[in-house]
């Protein structure tokens, strides 16, 4: 009993240590905030994929007298909170299991557009708006894990406000609504800038109407993770936040389920 009480406090310390090690810089307590979408039968994907597939197993109390429960699951690598892996869109960019791990996780940095998302439901994130989180933070975008919060997570329980349109198949695709990254901000940040990674709270990171996918391309050419359908970015302070995000270890994946988690100080 003596060692598995010295183990546990040994945890307990250790898990505060990395805690202050990374966002927090010491000051206790930290916020938590998970910025990941469950997975169940009705978790959005892209309008081509099946939904996420969960089997249930014979769970209940065995004939031996304790409670057992093992399911089974199948899904596409895109759907839900999902990490879109540079091989998404580059035939030579790194898998999902390639990914430095350091690359992950880091600083937050949350560009807010929500009113000109509000305005305008296939808005393009411009150079603009990220240089406007520049100005109003005196620093530049480097080594930071750009977060896009358009608002849509709001809409997330409804698939047609989410998506815009309720049709599922390759024909729904031409009728796709929700804003995305402008490709020439994307280039801008993978050239001018350099950033660990760049999530948004759509289902993709280029808008909706998009037909050749640049801003993709752009990212994953420049061997830059994408965060897509990420949670909870309204409960992220623009700055000063701890991101990490870390996708299933999909050996040669193109991209794969993720779970992302943001602390930041209890002001
Ligand atoms: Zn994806």
């Amino acid at each position: 009993m003596g060692s598995v009480q010295s183990v546990a406090v040994w945890c307990v310390v250790c898990g505060v240590a990395v805690v202050c090690s990374g966002a927090v810089q010491g000051v206790e307590p930290a916020q938590v905030i998970d910025l990941t979408h469950s997975f169940h039968a009705g978790t959005i994907y892209w309008p081509t994929e099946k939904g996420f597939q969960f089997q249930q197993g014979d769970n209940g109390l065995n004939a031996k007298g304790y409670y057992y429960a093992a399911n089974r699951f199948t899904t596409a690598e895109h759907g839900g909170t999902h990490l879109d892996a540079p091989r998404h869109f580059s035939a030579d960019g790194q898998t999902a299991d390639q990914i430095p791990v350091e690359r992950l996780i880091g600083e937050a940095a949350v560009i807010d557009v929500t009113r000109q998302c509000a305005a305008d439901a296939t808005y393009l994130v411009s150079i603009e708006d990220l240089m406007g989180w520049e100005e109003a933070h005196g620093r530049q975008l480097r080594d930071v894990i750009v977060l896009l919060k358009t608002g849509w997570a709001d809409r997330w329980n409804d698939r047609t406000a989410y998506l815009g349109t309720e049709r599922m198949g390759p024909e729904a695709v031409a009728e796709l609504r929700f804003p995305g990254l402008a490709p020439i901000a994307a280039r801008w940040l993978a050239r001018e800038r350099g950033v660990k990674a760049v999530g948004i709270d759509t289902a993709s990171i280029d808008h909706g109407p998009s037909t050749h996918f640049e801003t993709h391309v752009t990212l994953c050419t420049a061997n830059i993770p994408i965060f897509e359908n990420v949670a909870s970015l309204d409960r992220v302070p623009a700055e000063g936040a701890w991101v990490t995000a870390l996708p299933m270890k999909i050996q040669g994946g193109s991209g794969g389920p993720l779970r992302i988690i943001a602390t930041f100080p209890t002001p």
